[in-house]
């Protein structure tokens, strides 16, 4: 464990924002980790812990707590459970983007159209990150944690985590605490072992970001050059050069709300329905088995419908901004909102709530911020 002068949190989170919190401690190893969080929990200390600050949004005030950096480094090359397959473990401070380079050098499949999202592997299963219809839900086999309630570390498998759309029992979604409080430690990925040639690519909202024809067949590289490189056009890579992406990547989520209410927004809006729920199994006792078997009870099915164009189609273009502040809306992508240059937490606090008020009056749903809040009111 080490205590550190803390640094400030706009140095350390992509949207910029934040002061120096109260107490910091870098972690280079899991059982400095471990320590640290042992130490804090047993004080009843605030705390939260940062990766690559890339999912953040911190308010201007100082952090009473701890900070604790999770810096922790390393992939382990397993073998896989199943034929064909590669199992990486890997620690939770290390760069999700330098995992999925080293995947695809090594011809494993599986993670390859995230290539370019910024952050650390440890804060990856967090939210279920995804990009172009992949996400780590996939390939996640279990991660390594240490829970606050009894400061125990185990293996806990993907299946406990409830994973769902940028969402798991670990995040803290806006206004509520996680299901679960837990820091991961390491995370196990499966990885399919297809090597360096060209394979057909499986998803149409990947071919579709590529611009590739239904069958069509390209190598793992192929893929991650051209996702990096769309990514890029639309400001969803860090690249210190453009302004576009001092952001939290995408500041709303995409809105799920039922079918009737996405039958009241414009036929226009994109959507996309969700999988049904379906009543699982039914037993019935052979003695009460009177030869009718009731159909499964299908509920109303759930509809992704998208906050970009709600957001640009309440009038708020790319690159909007309110009169003098330096928080803008990506001159490049509506749904993220950007930090030119010394914007402070409240000025992107007011644009955040300005355009959830738009989109309030003129298609009547509240849209959800996706980033973790820490010190900021919507
Ligand atoms: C330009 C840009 C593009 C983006 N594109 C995408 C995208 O395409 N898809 C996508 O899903 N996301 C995207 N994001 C969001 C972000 O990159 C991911 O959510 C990423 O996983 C956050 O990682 P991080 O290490 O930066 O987390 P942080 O921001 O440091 O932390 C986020 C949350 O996770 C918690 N956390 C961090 N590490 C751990 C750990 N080891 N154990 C438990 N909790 C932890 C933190 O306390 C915090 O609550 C984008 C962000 C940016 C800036």
């Amino acid at each position: 464990m080490t205590e550190v002068d803390p640094l400030p949190l706009a140095g350390l989170t992509t949207l910029r924002t934040g002061a120096a919190p109260a107490r910091m401690q870098e972690a280079h190893t899991r059982d400095e980790l471990v320590t640290a969080l042992r130490g804090i929990w047993a004080d009843a200390d605030e705390w939260f812990v940062l990766g690559g600050g890339s999912n953040l949004f911190v308010g201007d005030d100082v952090f009473d707590g701890t900070v604790v950096r999770v810096l922790t480094r390393g992939i382990e090359r397993l073998p896989g459970e199943r034929p064909g397959t590669v199992r990486v473990r890997v620690e939770a401070g290390h760069d999700w983007d330098a995992l999925v380079a080293y995947t695809v050098e090594q011809g494993l499949a599986g993670i390859e159209a995230m290539s370019g999202i910024p952050g650390t592997v440890g804060a990856a299963p967090v939210q279920n990150i995804g990009a172009y219809g992949q996400d780590i839900a996939e390939t996640l086999v279990e991660v390594e944690l240490i829970d606050e309630r009894t400061g125990e570390v185990s293996a806990v498998a993907a299946t406990e985590l409830a994973l769902g759309f940028r969402t798991s029992v670990l995040k803290r979604h806006y206004g509520s605490v996680p299901e679960r409080s837990a820091v991961i430690l390491s995370v196990t990925l499966e990885l399919a072992d297809v090597g360096h040639g060209e394979l057909p690519v499986r998803g149409e909202q990947l071919r579709q970001a590529l611009g590739l024809e239904p069958g069509a067949s390209v190598s793992l590289s192929w893929v991650r050059d051209h996702v990096l490189a769309t990514r890029r056009r639309k400001g969803m890579v860090l690249d210190e050069a453009d302004a576009d992406t001092a952001s939290a990547g995408s500041f709303f989520q995409n809105a799920i709300v039922s079918e009737q209410f996405a039958r009241t927004l414009p036929p226009e809006c994109p959507r996309w329905p969700m999988q049904p729920v379906i009543e699982p199994v039914r037993i019935i006792p052979l003695d009460r088995f009177d030869g009718y078997v009731p159909p499964p009870a299908v509920q109303s099915v759930p509809v992704k419908v998208s906050a970009a164009w709600l957001i640009e189609h309440a009038g708020i273009g790319k690159g909007y901004h309110l009169p003098r502040s330096r928080a803008a809306v990506s001159t490049k992508h509506a749904l993220a909102l950007t930090n030119r240059g010394g914007a402070t937490a409240d000025e992107l606090a007011e644009l955040a709530r300005f355009i959830q008020q738009r989109v309030q009056q003129e298609f009547g749903l509240i849209l959800q911020p996706e980033p973790v809040l820490i010190g900021v009111e919507l």
